[in-house]
């Protein structure tokens, strides 16, 4: 059975009042779309604005503290996001897996934190360019996914799995769609294992360099339940043909 697609835009660190227009095109043109669920993950300080300019419409963290609150300079909480009037949030970018050093127990952590304060997550894994040359995709993203899974799926909270390789981000490069078949069957394969029944309702994302040209195959990969979108996600003229192929990839 075919899951309705997800598309997800990762604005990163960028974004000002300003740009509050695209968020506001996006919205707009995604009630075109009413088969694919489409959300912004926008810089924290934007949130509240975001969701004030464009009620309704799914607007995210980008990341999350695993504490309810305390001595954690700089961190958010999952219950201040949720008072922000954030829906979802993402956890374990590589960017962050990377830069921050989060670990594979913090990310699982952090996922838990959100679901319970019933914010929908986004858990993202991805291997580098080295190990996907050593032949040890596969086996690193299963065991990177195995220890980042939160314990137990939620009814209140969605959660989504991001496979997004690390080379593949922001470089223009996209795995094959083989290669991509291939990691998302060994993805819910692992989901079905941990949760039963209920892995089947993962949605499991592409993420790295999606854009509107490789979209479409994109979409048609079996186990491809939506997409993870970087730099194309800034611009609704770039983002919306995206959402467009989700819709009509549906079935
Ligand atoms: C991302 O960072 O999650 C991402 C997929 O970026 P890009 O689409 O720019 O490769």
């Amino acid at each position: 059975m075919a899951l309705k697609k997800l598309v997800a835009g990762n604005w990163k660190m960028h974004g000002l009042s300003s740009d509050l227009a695209e968020v506001q095109a996006i919205a707009e043109a995604s009630r075109q779309y009413p088969d694919v669920d489409v959300a912004l993950c926008v810089p924290s300080i934007l949130i509240e604005r975001a969701v004030r300019a464009v009620p309704g419409f799914a607007i995210g963290g980008q990341d999350v503290h695993h504490s309810d609150k305390g001595a954690h300079t700089g961190c958010i909480s999952a219950q201040m996001l949720r008072d922000a009037g954030a829906t979802l949030t993402i956890v374990g970018h590589s960017e962050r897996r990377e830069a921050q050093r989060e670990s594979d127990d913090e990310v699982c952590a952090k996922a838990q934190a959100a679901l319970a304060c019933g914010l929908n997550v986004i858990l993202c894994v991805g291997e580098s360019l080295q190990v996907r040359e050593t032949g040890k995709a596969i086996e690193t993203v299963v065991a990177q996914l195995e220890a980042s899974l939160p314990h137990q799926a939620t009814e209140e909270a969605e959660l989504a799995i991001a496979y997004e390789p690390i080379w593949a981000i922001g470089t223009g490069q996209i795995a094959t769609s083989v290669d991509i078949a291939e990691m998302h069957a060994a993805v819910r394969g692992r989901l079905g294992a941990r949760y039963g029944g209920a892995g089947e309702e993962v949605r499991i994302l592409y993420g790295g360099s999606v854009k509107a040209s490789n979209a479409t195959e994109i979409f048609q990969i079996a186990d491809v339940d939506g997409a993870l979108v970087g730099g194309a996600s800034l611009k609704a003229a770039d983002f919306m043909p995206i959402v467009a192929a989700a819709a009509e990839a549906r079935g």
